[in-house]
This record gives structure tokens, sequence and C-alpha cells, in this order.
């Protein structure tokens, strides 16, 4: 006999777990969630989980704003311990694209977003450890930090099982059922479970199940990978989160007196992986490379002491920005995937938005139409002037 439920979520990363609390929490049906391993496997717990507003477009800009007033305080409204530390992002760019940063920044400023220019010198004083040449230059977001990623998901995850969400792990979803153009059910290593609602939240898997009924979601898992070290003594002070697209690095100072490194250079797209077997370690000639790089922008880390790294998933889009919309065709089916190397500042809205999208029948809180399937058929994807993808 079928388990019987009514919103059926599938992949335990933050998208379906922070869809989980705000489904549950709306009270109009049953609601579980099915992880084929452990909650945060895929992306989420392996993510840096930089908490910016730094956007190109005002919709993306946006959503990490409204996810930021919620990381901010989450332990107050999703519960369990807070999880945001506020160092702010430090944002450099060659000379050649001050015309695309001030844009941004003036869109960013028009959504309440407190960032500004600043010169070497204010740079020295937000992080004395900062070095900016002449032809590059710096901008300054204040609100910006970072989240305990593997936190935030056993947070949404008890939140959700408190509304009365059931989230069940080891349970592979290995087809979606439907009769006619309807969905009503999964297919799973432990036999069938019946719902009329089926969301998928499969991060670097999310081509696997659409596939199966005639969806081709475009999203491509690629490996990306993480340097740390641990800050030398003279570094104590904690700094900030850089995004340096001189360097093509990103770097943010973490816990245990570490920097979590990787690149912003979107290289990843040439590194297509079987999600299901990557490699999960760093590649041992890539760390040396990734040191000169931060070195060159904080000089101090030319003492830092190695640790290694690993290896992780993005799960990457044409252009890199994610696909939050019903499945095209099939009565039932949603999609809250492909989100790009960038995804973790914005779970708290995609909950929000996905739950509006499916109880309400439209996302009302912003119009995430941009972001809709059909974009890639339509040539209208989602545009980024910078073209550094990871960063939208
Ligand atoms: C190294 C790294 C650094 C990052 N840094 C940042 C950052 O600084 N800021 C930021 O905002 N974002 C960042 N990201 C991106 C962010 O982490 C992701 O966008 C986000 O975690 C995606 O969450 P998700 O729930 O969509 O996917 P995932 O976390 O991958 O979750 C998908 C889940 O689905 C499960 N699943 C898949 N198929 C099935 C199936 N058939 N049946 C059952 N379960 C299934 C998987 O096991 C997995 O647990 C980073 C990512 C990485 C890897």
């Amino acid at each position: 006999m079928a388990v019987q439920t009514d919103f059926l979520i599938v992949g335990g990363g933050v998208m379906g777990v922070s869809m989980a609390w705000h489904l549950a929490q709306r009270k109009v049906g049953r609601v579980m969630v099915l992880e084929k391993s452990y909650l945060g496997a895929g992306s989420s717990g392996k993510s840096g989980a930089i908490i910016r507003q730094h956007y190109s477009n005002r919709l993306t800009a946006s959503m990490a704003r409204q996810s930021l007033q919620v990381y901010e305080k989450f332990d107050e409204v999703v519960g369990g311990p807070s999880v945001f530390t506020r160092t702010g992002l430090v944002v450099v760019v060659p000379d050649k694209d001050r015309g695309n940063l001030e844009t941004n920044l003036t869109m960013q400023q028009e959504l309440g977003i407190d960032v500004r220019l600043v010169s070497a010198q204010i740079l020295a004083d937000i992080d004395a450890n900062a070095r900016l040449g002449d032809d590059e230059v710096a901008a300054f977001e204040a609100e910006a930090g970072y989240v305990e990623a593997v936190q935030v998901v056993a947070s949404y995850a008890e939140a959700a099982r408190r509304e009365g969400a059931d989230i069940r792990l080891g349970v592979e979803v290995r087809s979606i059922v439907t009769q006619g153009n309807k969905i009503v059910g999964v297919e799973t290593n432990e036999g069938r479970y019946s719902a009329g609602c089926v969301i998928l939240a499969t991060g670097p898997w999310a081509a696997q199940l659409g596939k199966e009924v005639g969806v081709n979601l475009p999203v491509q898992a690629c490996r990306t990978q993480v340097a740390l070290m641990r800050r030398p003594s003279e570094v104590s002070k904690r700094g900030a989160v850089y995004a340096d697209f001189v360097q093509g690095v990103y770097f943010k100072p973490t816990h245990g007196h570490m920097i979590h490194a990787g690149s912003v250079m979107g290289e990843e797209t040439k590194n297509p992986v079987d999600p299901d077997n990557y490699d999960e370690s760093a590649d041992g000639a890539w760390l040396p490379g990734m040191r000169q790089r931060l070195c060159r922008r904080y000089p101090a880390l030319h003492r830092s002491y190695g640790r290694g790294g690993y290896g992780a998933l993005y799960a990457i889009t044409p252009d890199w920005h994610p696909i939050l919309d019903k499945l095209p065709g099939i009565e039932g089916g949603y999609s809250a995937v492909g989100f790009s190397g960038h995804g973790f500042k914005m779970a708290p809205i995609v909950g929000q938005l996905m739950s509006e999208m499916i109880v309400d029948g439209a996302a009302k809180t912003l119009d995430v139409s941009p972001l809709r399937f059909e974009r890639f058929e339509k040539n209208d994807v989602v545009k980024a002037p910078y073209g550094y993808g990871v960063m939208g």
C-alpha cells in the first residue's frame, strides 16, 4: 500500500527543507521530504554560504535582501541557534568594469542596500590586511556575512517537523508517476508514495527526474573546489568576505581562524560530473595557485597554514540562475533547482515564493517570472552584465 501525502518534496538540501517549513506552516495538507542520503548531503552541506546582496539584477538582489533579513534573526524566526556572522563584503573589479560596478551599486542602493565605492585608504580601515591596486576598484557592502550552512539546514528541518512535516532519509525517488498529464506520486527504493504535488529540490541531480516526465531541466552537475587555510596569528582580526574579480577568487574568514576560498571565474562549467561519482578532494595542483591568488589581495596569507580543501557540486543552468516554476505540461509538478553556486543566500525567500506558487497559484512576494522554465527555449535568459556567472 502506497504511503499517502499531499506535498512531496524530493531533496533535503537547504531548498527542500526551507520549502517544507514554509508549506507546513500553511496547514493546507501533509508535507513530506524524501532525501536519498542525509540532510545537506549535496551542495548545501559544503556551501560557503556567503550572504551578500551584490547582484546585477533587481530580482536576485531583492531575493538576497529579503533572505538576509531572515538569516539575521534566524533563531527567532525559524528556531535553533543564531547562524549569521556579519563581516561585510568587499567586491574588487578591474578598472575596465568600473561602469558595470557603479550601475550595480546604484540599483542596489535603490533597493535600500548599504553599498558604496571605497578607496584603498578606506579599505585599509575596513580590513587592514587587504591591498588594492591603482587599476582596481572596490565596493563595500556593510550588511553582508555568512551563515553556518549545516545548522541552517538542521534548523529548517527541525522547524518543519514541528509544523508537522515528515522528513524521511535514505529514500531515493526513482521516478515520477503520472496519470495522463497529472502527477499522482513517485516510485522509490521503498515502493510507491502517493501525492498530487511533487516538488523537485534535487540540486545537482535535477536533470534526472525531469527526464522521466519528458521535462528537460537544463541543470548540469559540475565540480567546484574549495581551499582551506588557517590564518597566520598576525591576522587575528576576522576581516571581510571578498569577491575579487581581479584575482578570480572569493574568500571568507570562518570559524577556527580559517579561510575558505574558491574561484569566481566560472571554470566549473568545464567540469561536468556524475553527481553520484565525483572527486570530493581538492586537486593537489590547484591549491598552490589558489594561495598565490589570495596572497595578491591579502599578502599575510603567504604565511597561512594549508589545510587542504575539498571538491563539491554546483548545479549550473545556462544563465547561472535557478528555475522556480511549475514543470511544464505536468499538473502538480514544480521545480526549485539550478542555483548555480549562489543559492544558499536565497533559501529563505525561495521557500516562501515556492509555497505561494504552490498554494496560492502564483508567487506573490516577488515576480519570479524571469526565472521561469521556458526562458531557455524563448532565449529570454537572465542577463548579468559583469559576465561573472556565479555573482549573477
Ligand atoms: C563549495 C560551494 C560554495 C558555495 N558558496 C555559496 C555561497 O557562498 N553563497 C551562496 O549563496 N551559495 C553558495 N553555494 C551554493 C549553494 O550552496 C547551493 O545553491 C544550495 O546549497 C543548493 O541547495 P539545494 O537544496 O538546491 O541543493 P542540494 O543541497 O544539492 O540538495 C539536493 C538534495 O537532493 C537530494 N536528492 C537528489 N536526487 C534525489 C532523489 N532522486 N531522491 C531523493 N533525494 C534526492 C540530494 O541527496 C541532496 O541532498 C555554494 C556551493 C558550493 C558547493
